[in-house]
């Protein structure tokens, strides 16, 4: 009886103190190549980054595939510990997570069809019909422009299907992302625009201070001894 009570306690604190090792790590699987499936998968670029991250602070990392807008609130009620998604780090959002540091710098462009010549900046959206993904960044910046006839979609590969299928005239993306659909889908292409710089952060709940200092420090690392470039490499080249 003894053997098997303390068998029983064993597995109880062999659980316990694993779960502490583990950090759950929230991400959006439709933005290629930052995270995308592939053979029903999640792999891409903020996979492999967090998980060498997990690996610097000696961490487990399990990914947790969710919609985008549901992520952020699945860290404020601690289902999750960490958050990469390509998320923008916005004074918005950091009313209520904070961020590490940037990994990450990246630009919203316009994907239009490839005859079209009349969509040549922001201010040409005016009297279009305007994809967005729901609470993307692209999404904050079309609502700025006045006259804008904006459809709201609840990932970026609908919105990509609505342009294709000519329900809207463009579309609103990241760079990196809109680049990976413009070779999926032929005959759309990027209008570059002078929109800000966005910098993509990793999210975690507010006031953990110690877990984003050392996912701080495991950045740093990465890109000093050279990691971050090949991932740079593998994923962007
Ligand atoms: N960078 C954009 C944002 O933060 C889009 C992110 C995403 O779709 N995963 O809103």
């Amino acid at each position: 009886m003894k053997k098997i009570l303390s068998l029983v306690l064993f597995c109880i604190m062999g659980v316990l103190s694993f779960g502490n090792d583990v950090l759950y790590v929230g991400t959006n699987a439709e933005f290629a190549p930052f995270e995308y499936l592939e053979n029903g998968e999640i792999v891409g670029f903020d996979i492999e980054l967090i998980n060498k991250v997990g690996e610097k602070i000696g961490k487990e990392i399990k990914i947790k595939n969710i919609t985008f807008d549901g992520l952020l609130p699945a860290l404020q009620t601690n289902k999750l510990d960490l958050v990469i998604a390509g998320m923008t780090m916005t004074a918005e959002r950091e009313k209520f997570v904070d961020f590490s540091d940037d990994y990450f710098v990246a630009n919203q462009v316009i994907i239009v069809p490839e005859k079209d010549s009349s969509i040549v900046n922001l201010d040409s959206l005016k009297g279009k019909k305007v994809a967005v993904v729901l609470g993307y960044t692209g999404d904050l910046m079309v609502s700025k422009i006045e006259g804008v006839d904006k459809v709201q979609y609840n990932s970026a590969p609908g919105a990509i299907m609505a342009l294709t299928s000519g329900k809207v005239d463009a579309m609103i993306l990241d760079s990196a992302p809109a680049g990976s659909y413009i070779v999926q889908n032929k005959g759309l292409k990027i209008v570059k625009i002078d929109a800000e710089e966005e910098k993509y952060a990793i999210a975690v709940a507010k006031g953990k201070k110690e877990l984003v200092e050392s996912i701080n420090k495991a950045l740093k690392e990465i890109k000093e001894e050279g990691t971050y470039d090949k991932l740079i490499i593998k994923y962007f080249n």
